[in-house]
């Protein structure tokens, strides 16, 4: 890379797990990054600290009640201070920005995700899930028309896109995604029905924010994932294979035609796919813990069990529907999940209540962006109403 044109980054969602991994990122190669714009949702503290060791052009707190506190602490400092999501929508738009990594939690990333896109020619290092989930044909679509790359940040899918650079071009014939299985991978039924959040937020392997370790618990994150694979790499559903591997060291896979199965491995640390998406197609060091063959001896597979885990059963059943079904799932399981966190409702009611929305929503064959918009507030409605 150009040492005399940094990178200039836009971090959305940058007190996020992702966020402070990239700002880890962004700090030890401050000869090639420049982050210009920081956002965070409410955590005034690590927003101002952040902002006040890189030198942001701008930080927007979402919440508009913490903009004064954020204001006063970055007084002086040279950094403009904004606050609301129109604020969001207008900065990442902006020329300053190369490069948008998305890491705000869940569907309100969509709004901001989509201003970028518009913007044209930025690249989008893509982690915020749900976007692609909820909107996937109409995101992708866009990116294409203006020409905005959208590179994976999610482990898995950075491993599926560093596989594919082996053969470029080549028909791909499955895609294997792996999946730990959760905390919950050798309970009973009986025994995850009574799991209260507190035990599904101890996840084996990976550090992660409260939405998404519940998410890995229930293996919604993995029918997420299936369907973000199908929007990053053109996919059929029949050709996304899910397998439980525990270990977490093979990331993914891709199989081609004549049955060659690449795989990219590591330890699991997101900094690395982080970093990849920052800096492809070239790879700069990184100072994480390597693989020791000898050590690790033996990796295991495993088929998932959809009668344990439903929900990733209710994604691919969101795929096969099309329009805005995965909308509707999405906004549901937001919903839930929330809900469960709260203590307000057990572990396989988050399932249920998925299901119940898909089931007595709307449905949009071909949705426009405002019929998403709109499937999405009518099915966490649905859920919030079937809840109680
Ligand atoms: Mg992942």
């Amino acid at each position: 890379m150009d040492n005399n044109a940094r990178r200039r980054i836009a971090i959305l969602g940058s007190t996020g797990s992702i966020g402070t991994q990239t700002v880890d990122v962004l700090s030890r190669y401050s000869n090639l990054f420049k982050a210009e714009l920081l956002t965070a949702n409410s955590n005034v503290d690590l927003l101002c600290e952040q902002a006040l060791r890189l030198r942001p052009a701008n930080v927007v707190i979402c919440d508009k009640s913490k903009y004064e506190p954020v204001r006063s602490r970055l007084e002086g400092s040279g950094i403009g201070v904004h606050a609301g999501m129109d604020a969001v929508c207008d900065l990442v738009a902006a020329d300053n920005i190369d490069t948008v990594v998305t890491s705000m939690v869940g569907f309100s990333g969509l709004r901001s995700t989509v201003a970028a896109i518009r913007a044209k020619g930025k690249t989008i290092a893509l982690a915020n899930k749900e976007t692609l989930v909820a909107a996937g044909g109409i995101v992708t679509t866009l990116a294409r028309q203006t020409g905005s790359p959208i590179l994976p940040v999610d482990s898995e899918h950075s491993a599926i896109f560093q596989c594919l650079q082996a053969s470029p071009g080549a028909h791909l014939a499955k895609i294997h995604l792996t999946a730990s299985g959760g905390p919950f991978r050798t309970w009973s039924r009986d025994k995850i029905a009574a799991a209260a959040a507190a035990d599904a937020l101890k996840h084996p392997n990976w550090s992660m924010g409260n939405k998404i370790t519940i998410d890995s618990a229930t293996m919604m994150n993995k029918g997420l994932e299936v369907i973000e694979a199908k929007w990053l790499f053109d996919a059929e559903p029949e050709m996304i294979n899910v397998v439980v591997h525990p270990e977490s060291i093979i990331h993914s896979m891709v199989e081609y035609d004549d049955g060659a199965v690449i795989a990219q491995l590591g330890c699991p640390d997101m900094r690395e796919p982080i970093q990849y998406a920052l800096t492809f197609p070239e790879r700069l060091k990184l100072n994480n813990r390597k693989l020791d063959f000898a050590q690790i001896a033996s990796l295991h597979f495993e088929a998932p069990d959809l009668g344990r885990f439903p929900c990733l059963g209710l994604a691919f059943e969101a795929l096969r529907r099309k329009g805005t079904a995965a909308a509707a799932m999405n906004a549901a399981n937001e919903v839930a999940v929330d809900a469960y966190l709260k203590g307000r409702i057990s572990f396989y009611d988050i399932a249920e209540t998925i299901e119940k929305t898909m089931n007595g929503v709307n449905f949009a064959a071909n949705p426009s962006l405002d019929d998403i918009y709109a499937a999405n507030d009518e099915a966490a409605a649905k859920a919030r109403e079937i809840i109680g």
